[in-house]
């Protein structure tokens, strides 16, 4: 039997979520959107309550709980809250995650226990993009030279999540006969620097930027994995990182559904709320459909990444899915609130801008589709 029921465990997360989307991100998320800063008082809640660790497994000082499944539900209400402040709850998992997926038992009793500090902040960061690699991810220029017991690390690295602000970072980089390779960064390495943060769009209060690399010495310990299994390493995480994206943008578009909603339903016109119009009614009915489709996709893959089984396409026509509806239904949230839709005292125009950055972030839409299409024209995953 197919079984749509959430467990007891992931409905107390989602709870717990759900709250701290209400009562902590909610009500500063406008605040951090103009600020464009990381939302230090919200992460240190967060911490504190576990929401950054509970991934983690217990020995490390986290709450093991590992099912991606309940990190979905735990981000759609980050999402709802505001995707800029979730990216930050979310980006710890970035630095973790491929040292718990392909670290060694040294690499994770070195590294995971701070990000288990309830009393401290730690965020991380997974490097690939650079100015001239982008969607084609085989195109990095980075260099990893070996030098006796070391690494060292000579390259750019650009539009990377929590730039500047990381404890330590994943960077992938070529190394000479075995391909790209993935090391683990502690963020106060010498010859690492923030090159700068850009202003984006949307998703405002997760900071990004540009990271140089000036023969940065690394020790061979902190090699991730073996030399040049960093494409498989990236590809790992990104199966279990693009359906906790994707649901990210299902809560945007349920934020946006829930105000459009409500408003369509006081608003009137003509005599009567613009809800009674069909052509506002069925904009409802199609996010409200929509929305429910992107969930059970992003459930689905996250369910088979739980059951070890292959995810990748099933992952990728989770964010596609998901962060195309939420692009469309906020636009269409924007459009039955009218003018107000685009003034700032609303605040369906920030779910807008923040579902667009969705749509590109870890791999566009076209890239996503290259990947559903293997499956299609292979039948492999
Ligand atoms: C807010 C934000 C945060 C980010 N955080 C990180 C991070 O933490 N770490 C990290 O490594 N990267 C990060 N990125 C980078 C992100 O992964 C890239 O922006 C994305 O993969 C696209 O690469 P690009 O921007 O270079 O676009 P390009 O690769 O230059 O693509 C340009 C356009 O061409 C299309 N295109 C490219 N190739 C094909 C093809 N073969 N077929 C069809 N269409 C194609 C693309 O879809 C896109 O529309 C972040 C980006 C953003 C915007």
């Amino acid at each position: 039997m197919i079984n749509f029921e959430p467990d007891e465990q992931q409905l107390n997360m989602r709870r717990l979520a759900q709250k701290f989307a209400r009562n902590t991100i909610r009500p500063v998320a406008f605040e951090y959107d103009d600020a464009e800063t990381p939302p230090w008082p919200v992460l240190a809640q967060a911490a504190q309550q576990g929401l950054m660790s509970y991934r983690y497994p217990e020995q490390y000082g986290g709450s093991g709980i590992d099912s991606v499944l309940t990190a979905c539900l735990v981000s759609e209400e980050f999402g709802w809250g505001c995707a800029g402040i979730g990216n930050n709850l979310l980006a710890g998992d970035t630095g973790v995650l491929p040292i718990l997926l392909n670290g060694n038992s040294e690499q994770k009793s070195r590294y995971i226990p701070q990000f288990c500090d309830k009393k401290q902040v730690r965020t991380g960061a997974f490097a690939l993009t650079e100015p001239n690699a982008g969607s084609d991810i085989s195109a990095i220029r980075t260099t990893a030279v070996p030098d006796g017991n070391d690494y060292v690390i000579n390259g750019e690295k650009t539009m990377i999540t929590a730039a500047g602000i990381a404890d330590l970072y994943i960077i992938f980089a070529q190394l000479e006969h075995a391909g790209i390779t993935a090391f683990i960064v502690e963020a106060d390495s010498t010859g690492l620097s923030i090159g700068g943060t850009y202003r984006k769009t949307g998703m405002r209060a997760s900071q990004v930027g540009s990271i140089q690399l000036k023969n940065v010495r690394v020790p061979a310990s902190n090699r991730l994995g073996e030399e040049g299994q960093g494409f498989y390493i990236a590809m790992r995480f990104f199966e279990y990182n693009r359906p906790v994206l994707a649901a990210l943008a299902v809560g945007v578009a349920r934020a946006a559904y829930e105000y459009a909603l409500e408003y369509a339903q006081k608003r009137v016109q003509f005599g009567q709320p613009v809800i009674s119009n069909q052509a506002i009614s069925f904009m409802l009915a199609d996010m409200a459909t929509e929305i429910d489709a992107a969930r059970l996709l992003v459930w689905r893959a996250a369910s088979l990444v739980d059951k070890n089984l292959p995810a990748n396409a099933q992952a990728s026509m989770a964010k596609v899915y998901a962060t195309d509806m939420a692009v469309k239904a906020t636009n269409n949230a924007v459009q039955i609130l009218g003018g107000m839709g685009v003034m700032r005292d609303h605040p369906v125009e920030k779910w807008a801008r923040d579902a667009k950055v969705l749509q590109i972030v870890e791999g566009t839409g076209q890239i996503q589709r290259m990947i559903i299409s293997q499956l299609v024209s292979t039948g492999k995953n």
